[in-house]
């Protein structure tokens, strides 16, 4: 399988992140992508390739202008407002709740920062941008070749995606890879595209970019917002909006679920994939529902990543693969990688 790998993720590294009432270590860091690629080269997994260039045009169809000329300029700012800040990653402070205005841009950029964000676990760093934007580029070109006939492509890429509306930033997630990569997929003549997010936690920026569109439908398997994060929405009855209305798909399962149910609910998820008739699939990979990761409540094991491969190979669609959570560090490489090789050998 293809690989587009981001040479640049490292440049996003937060230090620290809001957790339950302190400030700890960020879970989110560039060892996760390097495990990854290490055990993709070790395996020889197939070519690996960094984008030299790319059109970035397909970025703000998914993303507001607003928030683009936002995020490019916020570190900046956040240095403008004291040289002091380059030692320290930004936070938002503040965030316009119900009631107040989100249509007036204010000049203070800790304002904008609230604007632009929904949690304080997602530190905005110097190279944010970089690491994000050659990314978004990963994501895009992984669509263009299996559009060119790769039966697959991986985006390997960090910052993840798919917390990430189109005007905000959260959850680790700045630009929303898989919905780039599905815009792009249409925008080149894909008349259906679906989005499957296997990621421990609801994809509430993919869910919201196409809620009310019928052409791309948004299929998301996680643990329950009740109990878990991004908890303000990915509940089974978000079907979609409007134009919209039928094709978002929440599949929601308790803190504890093992492979069975969960392999349950994902041949379930890919029956109404497939009822869909899509061209082509986009998956948002999420490796946090290991049993081992520190901030997720699934209990997949690492064997159990081949049969969701060779599953997902099975629906017989054009495939992009985009990175997004999993934070058992150590074991983040071999869990991604089975899935793709199950993929693969399922692909034949
Ligand atoms: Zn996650």
């Amino acid at each position: 399988m293809l690989t587009l790998y981001n040479d640049r993720h490292a440049l996003h590294h937060g230090q620290r992140e809001m957790f339950r009432g302190e400030m700890v270590p960020c879970f989110e860091i560039p060892a996760r992508a390097d495990f990854v690629l290490a055990e993709l080269k070790r395996r020889g997994l197939g070519a690996i390739e960094t984008p030299a260039a790319f059109d970035d045009a397909v970025i703000a169809r998914v993303h507001a202008p607003r928030y683009l000329d936002f995020l490019r300029g916020a570190w900046d700012e956040w240095v403008a407002l004291d040289p002091a800040n380059a030692q320290r990653d930004a936070f938002p402070s503040y965030w316009p709740i119900r009631t107040f205005r989100s249509d007036v841009l204010p000049a203070s950029f800790p304002a904008r920062m609230g604007l632009f964000s929904y949690d304080a676990g997602s530190p905005l760093t110097s190279g944010t941008w970089a690491a994000a934007y050659a990314g978004a580029g990963c994501a895009i070109v992984a669509a263009q070749r299996v559009l060119a006939g790769e039966r697959a492509a991986f985006a390997l890429t960090r910052p993840p995606g798919h917390h990430a509306g189109a005007d905000f930033f959260g959850g680790y997630c700045f630009l929303n890879n898989a919905a780039i990569a599905a815009q792009t997929l249409r925008d080149a003549g894909a008349a259906r595209v679906a989005v499957l997010d296997i990621d421990y936690h609801h994809g509430n920026g993919t869910q919201a970019i196409f809620y009310e569109r019928a052409d791309v439908l948004v299929t998301s398997l996680h643990g329950d917002p009740h109990t878990e994060y991004p908890y303000y929405l990915g509940y089974a009855d978000e079907q979609g909006a409007g134009a919209g209305k039928g094709f978002n798909r929440n599949l929601p399962l308790p803190r504890g679920t093992g492979f069975e149910a969960w392999r349950a609910a994902l041949t379930d998820a890919l029956a109404g994939i497939a009822a869909f008739r899509p061209d082509a699939l986009v998956v948002s990979l999420g490796l946090d529902t290991f049993a081992g990761d520190p901030i997720a409540g699934f209990t997949l094991q690492s064997d159990d990543y081949l049969r969701i491969g060779e599953d997902l190979a099975r629906a017989g669609l054009p495939t992009v693969f985009v990175f997004e959570g999993g934070y058992a560090v150590a074991e983040v490489g071999v869990n991604a990688v089975n899935v793709l090789e199950g993929f693969a050998e399922g692909a034949g």
